[in-house]
């Protein structure tokens, strides 16, 4: 019999499951939650999920299945904005805000990835916190150094991890960014390699594929006119075939020698998005293509105007929100209401080594509060289906890869987090005790609101892509 069950494959989750269903949008995600406290989640053979509801209804196809429980069932959580040669550079100290932490803390921790054994370390140990946090897909910026991102590539595919990454392009810098830089021929013929070496590597179809690239330049001030035309170039050139854009806009704006100001002098434009979109030429003068589109993810995004919003949505990019980097950096909040009201999908990012926490819920938690702190009028306490769709199906939407994950909607792949909250005494015994309303659904949406605001990597229990448990290779 058990013999016979593991050839027709298949399983059972059975636990408190919420997810936001269907093709909601931030405005929706609050009708759209969807909460089954005894609820089952049938993983089909192929790894896709093949029913979904309350486990005493469970089809009589199922019923032989074998199941596993949990106290709760989440989709796995997107991380749309983290760096991978940042991984030991989290919560360094001696940088102040965002120029000068480039400058004293970041630089030389990426120059270390130069050495194989230390690239590969980082990889491991890349690949380790994201199975610890739940995060089943993430847009990752890359290392300058190629054997870097084939260890990176490697280690996801090993492990079986959703990865969308590019090497940072740096043709210009400080002494202290020197290892990092090349010139811009070898800059171009490096991204172009890797997407011949690693874009859809794994099923060479981008509807099916876990490995991705995308092209990466660090900012625009790492990077020079003539090194945009050329990615704007390239990028045109591969667009067809799924390949991503992404790239940091408008995280600090101190007066005078910010990140926005430098970008500004240096380029002569009106606005820091001019510079993606072909427009990086001094008063903002068309010089080459635009790197925007469906595909491409600009992190932080705090200090728009007007215009960059509307451009931003008219062209379908998205942006990667990351307040506990943004606090990390003294960078400043992104003003919730205006930019979603933009109408442009904010994804959620950690933004490793900036931010501090792996775990997406800790994000969300930074959320929550940067944003009931906006002054007067802006101030907004986010529904708890909101967070929770921020952190997976709007990041599955800004990847563009919502048809395929992002919630657990029957026939999509079965990405998931099994949490235990015994695993963080703190959280399991608030939830075993607190006060909850009468009204179910405001119970429910107060359970989510503690789950999320309270889980720590402890309490997740176990992490699913395509129906099939990850595990992190032991520390070698
Ligand atoms: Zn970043």
């Amino acid at each position: 019999m058990s013999q016979q069950r593991s050839l027709v494959g298949g399983q059972v989750f059975r636990g408190h499951v919420f997810h936001v269903a269907g093709a909601a949008t931030l405005a929706t995600a609050v009708e759209s939650l969807v909460s089954v406290p005894d609820g089952a989640l049938v993983v089909a053979p192929d790894g896709t999920i093949a029913w979904l509801g309350e486990y005493r209804r469970l089809p009589r196809e199922h019923a032989e299945l074998p199941v596993q429980k949990a106290a709760y069932l989440l989709p796995g959580f997107v991380d749309a904005h983290l760096h991978y040669p940042q991984t030991f550079a989290v919560d360094s100290y001696g940088g102040g805000q965002l120029l000068e932490w480039l400058q004293h803390c970041i630089f030389p921790a990426e120059a270390r990835l130069s050495e194989p054994e230390v690239a590969a370390r980082t990889a491991q140990e890349f690949v380790r916190r994201r199975v610890a946090a739940g995060t089943t897909a993430a847009l990752v910026f890359g290392s300058a150094f190629p054997h870097a991102q084939d260890a990176l590539f490697e280690a996801h595919r090993t492990a079986g991890l959703r990865l969308v990454s590019g090497r940072g392009v740096q043709t210009v810098g400080s002494p202290a960014a020197a290892p990092l830089v090349t010139g811009e021929a070898e800059a171009l013929e490096l991204v172009s390699s890797e997407i011949e070496r690693w874009h859809l590597a794994d099923t060479g179809d981008p509807r099916t594929a876990r490995l991705q690239v995308a092209v990466v330049p660090r900012f625009s001030l790492s990077v020079t006119p003539r090194t945009l035309a050329a990615l704007g170039e390239l990028y045109a050139s591969v667009r067809s075939r799924g390949v991503y854009f992404h790239s940091h806009l408008s995280e600090n704006d101190r007066p005078g020698d910010g990140e926005v100001a430098a970008v500004q002098q240096a380029y002569g434009v009106t606005d820091y998005l001019d510079t993606y979109d072909g427009r990086f030429l001094p008063g903002s003068a068309v010089g080459g293509e635009s790197l925007l589109g469906r595909r491409s993810i600009l992190a932080h995004a705090v200090h728009c105007t007007d215009a960059e919003l509307a451009r931003l949505a008219e062209t379908s990019s998205s942006i990667a929100h990351c307040p506990t980097s943004q606090q990390f950096l003294g960078s400043g909040t992104m003003p919730w209401r205006r930019t979603t009201a933009a109408g442009i999908t904010i994804a959620l990012g950690t933004d490793i080594g900036a931010g501090d926490e792996w775990l997406v819920p800790r994000v969300l938690n930074d959320t929550y509060k940067v944003h009931l702190s906006e002054p007067g009028a802006a101030s907004v306490a986010l529904h708890p289906a909101e967070l929770l769709f921020t952190g997976t199906l709007a990041g599955a939407q800004a990847l563009d890869m919502d048809t395929r994950f992002g919630n657990l909607d029957v026939g999509k792949d079965a990405d998931f987090v099994l949490v235990e909250p015994s695993g963080w005494e703190p959280l399991a015994r608030n939830l075993e005790n607190a006060h909850r309303t009468d009204d179910e659904t405001a119970a429910e949406a107060g359970t989510l609101f503690t789950l999320l605001m309270g889980l720590h990597e402890n309490a997740i229990a176990d992490i699913y892509i395509q129906g099939r448990a990850i595990r992190a290779e032991p520390l070698g």
